[in-house]
């Protein structure tokens, strides 16, 4: 290591990046508009290859971000995306919808030079959709299909990202979701301004073309039993993802067109995907023309906020306990969320939801910040008589969620899961207390990400093909005896 390089990590030490620091406007729209290959080239040749790759340490899959960026100023494209997918089941999704600027943009030493980061993320989506448009991305093409086969309960992104893997290693691989469309909150959580559902689409029928048996509307537990499936395949992923809306108990809670965050986005996706939605359609899960209250700071509030400018509501505030700093959504999303209209409301909690059937308002206190808690966030302390009220035609929660309560939900009463409901895993095998059954995902690290949810999955492949040849090896052993 240089000294030059040594000097630069410990003047980061003393001056954390700040997020702010990711001034360019049109770097953050780039993600939402066409890209073209002169921007993609110019972006990729400001990288300075630098001797640490602070961008692919903090990129959850280790991508190699340098290697790509080069290819890509050099005009290598395919060469570019064979590097890019080698790490990654979905960049262009990932390029699309991860928080960059608290991952890969944000630890560029270009940004934290001041001098703006190289856009990661919109040349990682470049460069998979042009292998997209161009046919180099190719289904699996399996030579010497095994014997043994594994079922995953769950087709979000980590499900998908597993099977592909196992597929690609040879075994016969079938993914069960209680939804009508696989792709967990890809297709019913995150809107179509952000993640637009052909890519999701196109994706699920690669893995279908690869040979990956898709069933969906069927539900673990109530369709068939954990131990039921277990003895159907030689190994079992659990990848359910975490569904349970946190909820706020104040006076008012039950009045009508007070709703939590998945049933607002899921009827707008499902709108966009062409279905008929009754809700929608009568108007009741329509921001058009309302005065929307979204409760919550993370990035599904930023999601409902951003969903309802564009269903046209009258007025979109959005209510947060604590202030800027100390959200805990992306800085990007609250910027495009304010440049489209929204109307932040900080340091404010509800107090009460008012009307008679339907709510027609929120009574909310003022909240001052007091010492830092055990999370190390400063607590949020109301203020004495501080009460005013702000109108509302449909108010939105988005509180956070917590993992439904599997063992009861799939009969297995055994599976061991931790204090806050997530599934206990061996860290190391990634196997559950029940032989055989391993489980990654958001029901594993609680609510997180995309990357993180194809990183872990990622690894589980690793550890169930190990599993299963072990098992092949103890049955030949046993036949062989
Ligand atoms: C509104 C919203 C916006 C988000 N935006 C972003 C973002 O911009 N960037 C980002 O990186 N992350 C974002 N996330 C987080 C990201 O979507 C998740 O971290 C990721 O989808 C987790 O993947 P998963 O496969 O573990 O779970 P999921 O995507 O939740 O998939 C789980 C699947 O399991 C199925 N399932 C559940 N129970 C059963 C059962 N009993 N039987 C059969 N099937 C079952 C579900 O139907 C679902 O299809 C967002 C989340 C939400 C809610
Ligand atoms: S996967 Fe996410 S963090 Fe990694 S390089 Fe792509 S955009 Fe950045």
């Amino acid at each position: 290591m240089t000294r030059k390089m040594l000097q630069f990590i410990k003047l980061n030490k003393q001056l954390p990046p700040k997020r702010e620091t990711i001034k360019r406007k049109d770097d953050f729209n780039e993600i939402y508009n066409e890209f073209i290959s002169e921007k993609a080239r110019e972006q990729s040749s400001r990288c300075s290859q630098c001797g640490i790759p602070f961008c692919q340490i903090h990129c959850p899959l280790g991508n190699n971000i340098p290697d790509w960026l080069k290819l890509t100023a050099e005009g290598r494209l395919k060469e570019a995306y064979q590097v890019s997918q080698s790490t990654n089941n979905m960049p262009e999704v990932c390029g699309r919808i991860c928080p960059q600027d608290r991952l890969c943009e944000g630890n560029c030493v270009i940004e934290q030079s001041g001098h703006g980061t190289v856009t990661i993320g919109s040349i990682e989506k470049y460069i998979t959709d042009t292998a997209w448009e161009k046919g180099w991305v190719k289904s699996i093409k399996v030579e010497n299909e095994q014997d043994q086969s594994v079922g995953i309960i769950g087709a979000g992104p980590a499900g998908m990202a597993c099977a592909e893997e196992l597929r690609k290693s040879g075994y016969k691989v079938t993914i069960y979701d209680r939804y009508d469309r696989p792709g967990g909150l890809l297709i019913y959580g995150i809107p179509n301004f952000k993640l637009e559902k052909f890519v999701v689409e196109r994706r699920t029928k690669l893995l279908k073309d690869s040979g990956i048996k898709f069933i969906n509307n069927f539900e673990v537990g109530k369709n068939e039993t954990l131990f039921e499936l277990r003895k159907k395949h030689d190994a079992i992923l659990i990848s359910t993802g975490v569904y349970k809306a946190r909820e706020i108990d104040i006076p008012g809670h039950d009045l009508k067109n007070i709703f939590p965050a998945m049933k607002f986005l899921t009827a707008s996706n499902r709108k966009g995907l062409g279905d008929k939605v009754e809700l929608f359609d009568n108007g009741t899960l329509n921001t058009a023309g309302k005065n929307v209250v979204v409760i919550g700071g993370g990035d599904t509030a930023m999601d409902c906020v951003r969903t309802s400018i564009r269903q046209k509501a009258k007025s979109v505030k959005c209510l947060y306990r604590r202030d800027r700093e100390n959200m805990p959504g992306s800085a990007r999303e609250v910027y495009n969320a304010e440049e489209e209209g929204v109307e932040f409301i900080w340091l404010t909690s509800p107090k009460s939801f008012i009307g008679k059937e339907k709510v027609s308002g929120v009574e909310v206190n003022k909240i001052e910040l007091g010492d830092a808690d055990a999370s190390g966030r400063r607590k949020p302390i109301v203020k004495e008589n501080s009460e005013y009220q702000i109108d509302a035609d449909i108010v939105i929660k988005s509180l956070g969620f917590d993992p439904e309560n599997l063992p009861k939900l799939f009969n297995a009463k055994e599976l061991a899961i931790s204090k806050w409901g997530t599934i206990k895993i061996n860290l190391q095998t990634m196997q559950t207390n029940i032989n055989g059954v391993f489980a990654a995902g958001d029901i594993v690290r609680g609510a997180s990400l995309v990357v993180w949810a194809i990183k872990d999955c990622r690894d589980a492949a690793v550890q169930i093909e190990e599993f299963l040849q072990n098992k092949l090896k103890k049955e030949k052993n046993i036949q062989a005896a």
